[in-house]
C-alpha cells in the first residue's frame, strides 16, 4: 500500500514538474492530508489545488517584477511614517496607491529636499504596481542618461526606447543632480514625448520647477519638458526634516 502510494507520488511529482506547477509540487502532500482531515469533497479539493497554484504563480510573478524593477531598497507605503512627515497628505498618497494614475497615464512628481521620503514613496508605489501585475523600472536619473547616451553612441538607442516604452511605470529618481548637455537633453525630451499620455512616469527631484533650467541647457528646453510632463500630473511637494538626519539625532539623544 505504502509502496503504491510512493509510486503514485513519484508520478504526480513528475507530472507537476512536466506541466510546470511548482506551487502544487511543494504542497500537494500536505494538502491531501488536510483534505482527509477536513473531509473535503472532491470538487472542493480540486478547486483548492487550482487556487494554490494560482496564488503561487501570482507570487512568482510579483517577485519577478520586483527583481526586474531594480529598486534600490524594497520600501513599502505601509512602512512610511506619515506621523513623522505630517506635511504630506496621507490620503493623497493612499489614493495614488490605488494606481488609478497608471490607468489614466498620469505622472507624479515628488519635489523636496534630501531625506524626506521621495524615493521611499516612489518605490512603495512601484512595489504596489508590481503586485498588481504592472511592469516597473526604477532608475537614477544620472545613470539613466549616461546609459542612454552610450546607447546613442553604439546605435542601440531605438532598441532601448522600445524596451523602456514597454515598462508601465518608469521611476526616474533624483532628477536635479545632473546637468544635461544638448545630446542628453534631446534624448530626455524624446523619452518624455514617447510616454506622454500613454505611459506613466514618476520623477523625484530636489528642484522646484522654477529651477529646472539648472538641469537643462536653457529655460526654453526646461519649459518644453515641463509642458508635457505637467499636463497630466500629480505634484507632491514635501518640505520638512530629513528622516535620516532626525533618526540620527534620536539615536544620539537616547543611546
Ligand atoms: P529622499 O528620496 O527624499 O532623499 P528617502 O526616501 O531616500 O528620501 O528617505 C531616506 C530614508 O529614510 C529611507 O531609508 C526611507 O525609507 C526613510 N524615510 C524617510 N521618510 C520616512 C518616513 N516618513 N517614514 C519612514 N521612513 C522614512
Ligand atoms: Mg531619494
Amino acid at each position: 500500500m505504502i509502496q503504491k502510494e510512493n509510486m503514485m507520488d513519484e508520478n504526480i511529482r513528475r507530472l507537476l514538474k512536466q506541466f510546470k506547477l511548482p506551487g502544487l509540487l511543494e504542497r500537494f502532500n500536505e494538502e491531501i492530508d488536510r483534505a482527509i482531515e477536513e473531509n473535503l469533497g472532491h470538487r472542493a479539493f480540486l478547486q483548492k489545488l487550482l487556487e494554490i497554484e494560482e496564488m503561487s504563480k501570482k507570487e512568482r510573478l510579483r517577485l519577478k517584477r520586483i527583481k526586474e524593477a531594480h529598486f534600490e531598497e524594497h520600501k513599502m507605503i505601509e512602512e512610511f511614517d506619515f506621523g513623522f512627515q505630517n506635511n504630506i497628505s496621507q490620503s493623497k498618497i493612499l489614493d495614488l496607491a490605488t494606481l488609478s494614475f497608471l490607468d489614466k497615464h498620469e505622472n507624479i512628481i515628488f519635489i523636496g529636499p534630501p531625506g524626506v521620503g521621495k524615493s521611499h514613496i516612489s518605490t512603495g508605489l512601484g512595489m504596489k504596481a508590481c503586485e498588481e501585475g504592472r511592469s516597473v523600472l526604477f532608475v537614477n536619473a544620472i545613470e539613466l542618461m549616461d546609459y542612454l547616451s552610450k546607447c546613442l553612441e553604439k546605435g542601440t538607442l531605438r532598441q532601448q526606447f522600445k524596451r523602456l516604452y514597454k515598462v508601465d511605470l518608469l521611476i526616474i529618481d533624483d532628477l536635479g543632480y545632473l546637468k544635461m548637455d544638448k545630446e542628453k537633453e534631446s534624448i530626455f525630451f524624446q523619452l518624455i514625448r514617447q510616454r506622454y499620455e500613454k505611459k506613466s512616469l514618476i520623477i523625484t527631484t530636489n528642484l522646484p520647477f522654477n529651477r529646472w533650467d539648472e538641469v537643462f541647457t536653457n529655460e526654453l528646453a526646461a519649459a518644453a519638458v515641463l509642458d508635457r510632463l505637467l499636463h497630466h500630473a500629480h505634484i507632491i511637494s514635501i518640505s520638512g526634516d530629513s528622516y535620516r538626519v532626525n533618526k540620527k539625532h534620536e539615536e544620539v539623544l537616547y543611546d
